[in-house]
């Protein structure tokens, strides 16, 4: 077999270059002429191939780190890399990354360095411009019923429903996915959104949990890069029952359990009987009080029908109808609502 011969330096070799000119005509690892680091000066959010990221709790100086690490990129042929990146601040917004690379290269040890300047960018992301420019694109709007209005309580939670929709729809990738604003308002809540996709998420979750009817309605508003803009409104109107109602209903006492569509799901207080109730017997139907009023009273004597009780509030005694085959004794408590008709044990 004929021996070739390295045409770089003349010694022996297989085939070729000898390995250690390989090694020594060969990048290791290419690092670009400069790095561009482009933060939000507003949320610390990094753009990456053109897509803002979620923004941690990194600084600049990581962020430029992070980036020095991102823009190495190492030859197939390198085994075992070790890459080692020493960063000096050197200006308000630029830093110098110092790289070297180590790793087993077609079998021999190798290393290379190299340098690359960092230079940071502070913007205003996207979300933050809109957030700062008022940007709004939908309102949804939640009204009571003419019966009744919103109670503090499903205030709170609608607000809590929406600020969690909103972060879950951003940290999922939605851009627009945030509350302008939350505003308490004559009648209700009216929570302003970034994105109409987000409004239409909120409403319809809201109304699986309150029930309710809605009506959406749109606005254009302007053009937008030849395209028509438009805001729309979800207005959600409450029922008149809420969860946990206790209703009279053909007979026998029956609460809220949920809603679905325009159906009221109602379960009776005795039987745990699950049923529903129409539209309109849900508009006339009878309200006795909700379960959430409940409280603890002390039996102080029973028989079979009626259970004489200690008025929660009052010290008084009392008497209410004892639901059948309840098992109870003197001395033991009972979960009791106050009516207009006296109270209902549950
Ligand atoms: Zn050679
Ligand atoms: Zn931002």
């Amino acid at each position: 077999m004929k021996q070739a011969i390295c045409h770089r330096c003349g010694q022996p070799t297989v085939e070729g270059l000898c390995p250690k000119c390989t090694l020594e005509v060969t990048r290791l690892a290419s690092c670009p002429d400069v790095v561009e680091v482009v933060i939000c000066s507003v949320c610390g959010s990094r753009q990456i191939k053109g897509r803002w990221q979620l923004p941690d709790s990194s600084s600049a100086e990581d962020l430029a780190y992070q980036a020095a690490e991102e823009a190495i990129s190492l030859h197939e042929d390198l085994a075992d890399p070790h890459i080692e990146i020493d960063l000096r601040k050197i200006g308000a917004t630029r830093y110098q990354a110092d790289i070297d690379i180590q790793g087993i290269f077609r079998g021999q040890s190798a290393s290379e360095h190299c340098g690359i300047p960092i230079r940071i960018k502070m913007v205003a992301c996207e979300r933050c411009s809109r957030m700062a420019g008022k940007y709004f694109e939908s309102t949804v709007q939640l009204r009571a019923n003419a019966a009744r209005s919103m109670t503090k309580k499903e205030i709170d939670e609608c607000k809590k429903i929406a600020r969690d929709m909103a972060d879950s729809g951003y940290r999922g990738g939605d851009n627009l996915s945030f509350i302008q604003e939350i505003k308490e308002v004559k009648g209700g809540l009216d929570i302003i959104l970034g994105s109409t996709q987000l409004g239409r998420r909120m409403a319809r979750a809201i109304m699986e949990r309150y029930g309710g009817k809605l009506l959406e309605t749109a606005k254009l508003v302007g053009k937008k890069d030849s395209r028509d803009v438009y805001r729309s409104t979800l207005l959600v109107r409450f029922p008149r029952l809420k969860r946990g109602d206790i209703v009279s209903y053909r007979g026998s006492l029956y609460s809220v359990a949920g809603f679905v569509g325009k159906t009221t799901l109602i379960t009776s207080l005795r039987e745990g009987r699950r049923c529903s109730m129409s539209e309109e017997s849900s508009e006339t139907v009878e309200v006795l009080g909700n379960k959430s009023d409940a409280k603890a009273a002390t039996v102080i004597s029973e028989d079979e029908d009626v259970l004489e009780i200690m008025d929660p509030d009052t010290y008084q005694t009392a008497l209410a109808a004892r639901p059948r085959d309840l098992p109870v004794k003197p001395g033991e408590e009972v979960m009791v609502v106050r009516t207009a008709d006296g109270f209902i044990v549950l």
